[in-house]
């Protein structure tokens, strides 16, 4: 075991993380680990563009942006994180051109702005063109950009190396009220190297979490194989709380039965979804901004539409989304990688047939609590000094409980910029925590549990079984009896996982046994997705309850904190214990949510 030491570690090398690196990298001796080559992040994926109230195209200001991402969030937003996203939006944008990154430009040679779901002039009076983007590739573009200028900055890289663990010491501490807690603070990470089967062990002033998603709970999802939710299942079995987790965004334009994302830009640029009647059903769901309302009430009208038999497609289960009354020229100028992803994914021509869509799994609102600087939270009041999280891993919580499209290639931007010099900063005066006697024991304990185990289970049957229920329980319609199915099925795919074997028992690029630790955090995450919306009886942004359809702000105006506890039970499951944190509110009264 080889034992390294940096100033600051950053874990995860997409937009967030590379973006925290840019800072960290110019003031602090900083190594950036990540468990894929830096490039192939998911971040590269993202298409339609980032959003910022820069007022090229059309009217617009700051404060406009965070209405709409409060209102969009369904009021669960803290809106001091949304104005501080939507103010710094502008240099983020204005950083990655001097960056270097090719944003498409109008005639006048500004960069261009098109449409996105929930982002409306004037608080809602119609759509506003607010996203900057490069053709539907504007996430390949940004984490190009940053990549060459990491290495421009000659930050370090270990690319292939699994961070899976979090090491943490607690001290003895008191309150200033005098009672006692116990203070954590964090030494290092622990990390695997897929080319060697290597342990190392990185000890660092300060660890920026910058991991991303988890989508792959879900079957039908846009994310990549690799988004597991590393960072928040490592956070989680190190006791610190998981925020608002069961609020996870159904993206409307999945490709049909596939998940594959035609992204909202073909809605932005003037695409509309119909019925099997061939009518535009949104304009009654959402009459003033129709096909553009936010996405979890697009995706509901979509399966709505499904379910009351106007769905389209020989088994009625999917929508239409008309590109067809569109030039073939904007097509190809605007969207020359969506339209291609249908023609080779489903057989069907743009031009001149309507696409078959429907919601796939998109986005964790939910994840890592911090505050505006990025620090990470342990409770309601207490930081851990020294960890910060940015990006998809994290919860500002600028999403509240439904993300605007666009916000996230922004919250990367803003928060990873914000948590990388803070990270820094912090390393300049802070000391070396003392690592733990034998760091890696609780690391090289986990590995052998699953290279030892001999049982007849197999991890891809697991992971197909959890996929499976979390789609046809805890998609974009729930009810308490549905949820308790998931979490009854996820009780036993717990028990499974006590009996696995995995067929690779060498050292070197060893991904069979890589999956079954991945599996184990997607067992965390949806059992403790599951149990907090089994909690929240309401219905708000992402997470709609039949059985309760209406918000409920006098008794769930409030994030939900969870917390692994040996001691604690939450709707009947052991080991998880339920926090609530209060929403901040600057100038927003939450108001009924009409489009
Ligand atoms: C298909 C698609 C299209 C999208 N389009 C848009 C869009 O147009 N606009 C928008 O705003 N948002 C969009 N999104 C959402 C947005 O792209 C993501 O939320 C965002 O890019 C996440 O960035 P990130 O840096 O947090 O994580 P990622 O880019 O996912 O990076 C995670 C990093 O963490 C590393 N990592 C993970 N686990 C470990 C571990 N255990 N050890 C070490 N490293 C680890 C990975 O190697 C990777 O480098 C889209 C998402 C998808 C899936």
């Amino acid at each position: 075991m080889q034992v390294h030491k940096y100033d600051v570690v950053i874990v995860g090398a997409g937009g967030a993380g590379m973006r925290a690196a840019i800072e960290s990298g110019q003031r602090a001796r900083t190594a950036v680990l990540t468990k894929l080559y830096p490039t192939r992040s998911h971040t590269g994926a993202a298409q339609g563009g980032m959003c910022a109230a820069l007022a090229n195209v059309e009217e617009d200001n700051w404060e406009w942006h965070t209405f709409d991402t409060v209102k969009g969030g369904d009021y669960l937003v803290d809106q001091d994180a949304a104005e501080v996203m939507a103010k710094e939006a502008i240099d983020a944008v204005l950083d990655l051109e001097k960056m270097g990154l090719p944003f498409n430009r109008t005639p006048e040679g500004r960069i261009d702005q098109r449409r996105f779901g929930g982002h409306t002039r004037d608080h809602g009076k119609a759509p506003v063109r607010r996203a900057c983007y490069a053709a539907d590739r504007t996430g390949h573009m940004i984490l190009q950009t940053l990549y060459q200028n990491c290495v421009k900055h000659n930050v370090e890289f270990y690319n292939e190396y699994y961070v899976l663990d979090l090491l943490i010491v607690e001290e003895d501490a008191v309150r200033e009220d005098g009672t006692p807690y116990q203070q954590k603070r964090v030494a290092g990470v622990v990390s695997y190297d897929l080319a060697s089967g290597e342990l190392h062990v990185f000890q660092a002033k300060a660890v920026v979490f910058a991991t991303g998603g988890a989508g792959k709970v879900f079957k039908t999802t846009s994310n990549a194989h690799t988004l597991t939710g590393d960072g928040m299942g490592i956070a989680f079995r190190r006791g610190l709380p998981l925020e608002d987790m069961e609020f996870f965004q159904f993206h409307p334009t999945g490709l049909a039965g596939l998940g594959i994302l035609l992204s909202e830009a073909a809605r932005g640029e003037g695409a509309i979804l119909r019925n099997s009647e061939g009518e535009r059903f949104m304009e009654r769901y959402a009459p003033t901004i129709k096909d553009l309302a936010p996405r979890d009430i697009v995706a509901r009208s979509m399966a709505n539409e499904v379910r009351e038999g106007r769905g389209a497609g020989p088994n009625k289960d999917y929508v239409l989304l008309d590109l067809t009354h569109l030039e073939p020229a904007h097509i190809d100028a605007k969207l020359p990688d969506i339209t291609e992803f249908a023609r080779t994914y489903l057989g069907v021509e743009p031009y001149t047939e309507p696409v078959p869509v429907y919601p796939t799994a998109h986005y964790a609102m939910g994840g890592v609590p911090t505050n505006i600087k990025g620090e990470v939270l342990q409770d309601n009041e207490t930081i851990v000094p020294g960890l910060y999280a940015a990006g998809e891993v994290a919860c500002v919580s600028v999403h509240g409980s439904n993300r605007l499209g666009t916000n996230s290639l922004l919250d990367i931007n803003v928060f990873g910029k914000r948590s990388g010099i803070a990270a820094a900063e912090y390393a300049k005066t802070a000391e070396f925590v003392e690592l733990p006697e034998d760091p890696a024991a609780g690391t090289v304990a986990l590995l052998d549990a699953v290279r030892n185990s001999s049982g007849t289970e197999r991890i891809a049957s697991i992971r197909a079984d959890l996929q499976e229920t979390m789609d046809a329980n805890m998609q974009v319609f729930r009810t308490a009896d549905s949820i308790a199915a998931a979490l009854a099925d996820i009780e036993k795919l717990r028990e499974r996982y006590k009996n696995i074997s995995i067929q690779d028992k060498g050292k070197r690029f060893n991904l069979d046994l890589l999956e079954a630790v991945e599996l184990g955090f997607l067992l965390d995450l949806a059992e403790v997705m599951t149990v907090a919306a089994l909690h929240r009886k309401e219905s708000r942004g992402g997470h709609y309850r039949e059985d309760f359809p209406d918000r409920d702000d006098v008794n769930f105006m409030k994030h939900s904190m969870l917390y692994r506890d040996p001691d604690a039970e939450t709707e009947g499951i052991k080991g998880i214990r339920f926090g609530t944190k209060p929403v901040v509110f600057t100038r927003y009264e939450p108001m009924e949510r009409k489009y």
